[in-house]
């Protein structure tokens, strides 16, 4: 079959193969890439396929994907237990609108989020992305404070160094910086922003006097407190110590707010703990999931928040939550999670996070003595080198597929989280190819 046809499914494997020269020349000319210029400035690399914890690139040769799909593949690709959910609800049902229908994926998924979340947490929402999520969450806790009469209270306190998303709602969230604000300062609702929690162990007093003060002054303002828990992801890669959960937990309650955690990157064990919030102690009055929740198979994501916040939002004007996505619980996505969460109640996956975070310790030792380097840092299954500089990625990229991984750096930053399932040398490669690429970088 001819890809020049148009008609063709691209991709199919005629008796040459398809026409990678051909497709990717469409590809930098027409299809957008994330935060990426069209015409496109340096060309993506084609992937033929996957299986385990390997990309088979175009022309056969295999990487280690050190990313996860971006935090989502925790399972790496192809697992049995994932291809069967899928093909086996693909016999039942695709896709079902969710307004005024219902189906056995969605409800056994929402009954199988509520058995693992922290106390509480059993009234789900499912969204189609992570960022819609978000904006869901936003929604919710706006509708709240309305419904108690709070109709002023329009405003979020959120950590700078945070990411939540590219939408509107999520970005308004986001470092103001590392997110453009500026870029959009004519549409984007502004935010209250308490300063990144420092690194190190404890609660910075400093920190935490001028954080409750920042809050004090905007009390009447909030309608909730938005952080990720323990792991700041796309915002910078920050890790801080979980005391400042429990500040956070307590300026909420303090001034009649709810508290939002998104654990969409820190979700389902990548710190560690299966929630990163259970490092701290803390229960959220709303949690956001998404990424390694269909382990990576589908686009779905969660709002999953207290009986409380559910009655309160659905009683007032509108006597309703105002949102309803087109693909909301999509049968197929369902059935992935169903799978994925499956294994994560019956794997020993704590133990390999915890053998994951000590191989990416010791493989990512020596960046610490290279030029340029000035932090590297691990937890759970989440290894970071920080450079002084804006890392070079074609370089850096290079350097670490010449050594049979595939990573993606952004700003000052070369990391990885690696599949839950790489096994040790797996880790060991990873570490190489993260200290091959700060070099190059
Ligand atoms: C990726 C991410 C999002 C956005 O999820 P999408 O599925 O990309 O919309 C939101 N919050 C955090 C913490 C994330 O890492």
């Amino acid at each position: 079959m001819s890809s020049m046809d148009g008609l063709g499914p691209l991709g199919v494997t005629g008796l040459d193969g398809p026409d990678w020269a051909e497709l990717l020349g469409y590809d930098a000319g027409h299809v957008w890439h994330p935060y990426a210029p069209l015409p496109s400035a340096s060309p993506a690399l084609p992937v033929d396929s996957a299986e385990g914890v390997r990309l088979r690139l175009a022309g056969g040769r295999e990487v280690i994907d050190a990313m996860s799909s971006w935090w989502a593949a925790i399972w790496g690709y192809r697992h049995p237990a994932l291809d069967a959910a899928v093909t086996g609800q693909l016999q039942h049902l695709a896709h079902v609108m969710f307004g005024g229908l219902t189906h056995v994926p969605a409800i056994e998924l929402a009954r199988r989020l509520a058995s693992m979340m922290p106390p509480g947490l059993d009234r789900v929402f499912f969204a189609d992305s992570g960022s819609v999520s978000v904006e869901v969450a936003l929604k919710a806790c706006l509708q709240y404070q309305r419904n108690l009469g709070h109709a002023g209270r329009g405003k979020f306190l959120a950590l700078a160094g945070g990411y939540h998303g590219d939408t509107f709602g999520a970005m308004s969230v986001c470092d103001p910086v590392g997110g453009m604000h500026h870029l959009f300062a004519s549409f984007l609702p502004r935010q209250v922003f308490l300063p990144r929690p420092p690194a190190g162990e404890g609660v910075d007093p400093s920190w935490e006097s001028a954080a409750r003060s920042l809050a004090a002054e905007h009390a009447g303002d909030i309608a909730a407190v938005v952080a990720e828990p323990v792991v700041q992801g796309a915002g910078g890669m920050w890790l801080y110590d979980p005391g400042y959960v429990r500040v956070l937990r307590e300026i909420a309650d303090e001034h009649g707010a709810l508290l939002v955690l998104d654990e969409i990157a820190t979700g389902f064990g990548r710190t560690g703990p299966l929630w990163a919030c259970l490092s701290a102690g803390v229960s959220p009055d709303i949690m956001c999931v998404g990424k390694a929740l269909t382990g990576g198979y589908l686009s779905l994501a969660a709002m999953i928040c207290t009986k409380e916040v559910a009655l309160t939002v659905s009683g007032g004007e509108a006597g309703a939550l105002v949102h309803g996505p087109t693909f909301m619980a999509n049968p197929l996505a369902c059935a992935a999670a169903l799978a994925s969460t499956g294994l994560l109640l019956t794997l020993d996956w704590p133990r390999d996070i915890a053998r994951l975070e000590a191989g990416l310790r010791e493989a990512l030792t020596p960046a610490r003595r290279l030029p340029g380097v000035v932090d590297v840092r691990c937890h759970g299954a989440i290894g970071v080198v920080q450079m002084d500089h804006p890392v070079d990625v074609s370089a850096a990229t290079a350097a670490a597929l010449a050594l049979g991984v595939w990573i993606r750096p952004f700003r000052d930053l070369v990391y990885t989280m690696p599949p839950y399932i790489c096994d040790d040398d797996e880790v060991a490669q990873i570490g190489a190819a993260v200290v091959a690429a700060a070099k190059a970088a």
